[in-house]
């Protein structure tokens, strides 16, 4: 995944990594998080001679996404952002990434409103997540989230029912560990599946972590594999929830993600976990459970519940 700063500023970059790992006949898949404001010609290029996905970060309608990600001369960039959007439909399987900010409830848009929005301009499932608290940067207070979370399952199950499926991630990853009962052994997947370049060729855990020196797994220009692996299992050591604080007495350890990222710029703590965000995700949990539950017991609705959404996983895959 190539991820900014802006990416498709260097194009160059990405095609001698695309190279280097194989081109087209590499086992990954290639994506690109762009903040969609790129030249098409540059990316016409790369699209029609590479297999790569776009993500674009978008953050919902043009006052809050203008609001939120102007130019540096102050002008907005949605419509641009859209437009390269709608083009690049033609080319790739084209996603969204949202970030949520306190400013969307101050302008009246709640969780429910972003999913629509994404529907009516083509996107499904899109990855919406609230702004991470950094650098003493709290972000919402947590009953609001709670709220907003609560509402958009209600939102979402309903659609289900009656056949006209919406969706975002979270309740994604909710009802796809209800579904398959796996244990979620790790909070998120930094390090342990994932592991970010940044452009001095320095290696971390994730994108996240860019800026956390003490967790620097090495460069690859010139790597002391033996180090990296070490410090890389260091990292995943911490990284499983049995070893993180609160979690092994947590029942919502099996199913709960997060991001260590977020945790740790809230906490200072790479082992510690942001109260704030655990009450989310178990309150979310519980009531997603408590609706599903409720839910089974009409047999009609759960029915229509169940084809809809085996149909929507369906025309995913
Ligand atoms: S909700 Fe928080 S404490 Fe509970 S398992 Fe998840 S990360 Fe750990």
């Amino acid at each position: 995944m190539f991820f900014g700063g802006e990416p498709t500023m260097n194009i160059a970059a990405i095609n001698r990594v695309f190279d280097a790992l194989g081109g087209d006949n590499a086992p990954q898949l290639f994506g690109i998080v762009t903040n969609g404001t790129f030249s098409r010609k540059e990316i016409q290029h790369l699209l029609e001679t590479h297999k790569m996905t776009l993500t674009f970060s978008i953050d919902g309608p043009q006052d809050i996404h203008d609001f939120l990600r102007p130019y540096s001369d102050g002008r907005g960039s949605f419509n641009t952002v859209l437009d390269n959007l709608r083009w690049a439909q033609q080319f790739t399987r084209v996603g969204v990434e949202a970030t949520f900010t306190p400013d969307h409830i101050k302008r009246g848009y709640s969780l429910v409103d972003l999913i629509e929005f994404f529907h009516s301009i083509g996107i499904d499932g899109p990855h919406i997540v609230p702004v991470a608290p950094r650098n003493g940067y709290r972000g919402f207070e947590p009953d609001i989230l709670i709220r907003e979370y609560k509402q958009a399952i209600d939102y979402c199950l309903q659609s289900f029912v009656e056949g006209r499926p919406r969706w975002y991630t979270l309740l994604v990853n909710i009802l796809g560990a209800f579904a398959d009962g796996r244990k979620r052994e790790y909070l998120c997947p930094a390090g342990v599946s994932t592991l970010c370049v940044d452009s001095n060729g320095d290696l971390h855990p994730c994108f996240m972590f860019v800026g956390a020196a003490e967790f620097l797994l090495g460069n690859i220009f010139h790597l002391d594999k033996s180090d990296f692996e070490k410090r890389r299992d260091t990292f995943i050591r911490a990284a499983r929830k049995s070893n993180r604080s609160n979690c092994s007495s947590c029942w919502a350890s099996n199913i709960c993600g997060g991001c260590m990222g977020s945790a740790f710029w809230a906490t200072g703590c790479l082992t510690d976990n942001d109260p704030a965000w655990c009450e989310l995700q178990r309150q979310t949990i519980a009531y997603a459970a408590q609706r599903l539950s409720k839910l089974h017991s009409d047999q009609a609705a759960w029915q229509c519940f169940v084809d809809t959404l085996t149909k929507a996983t369906n025309d995913v895959e």
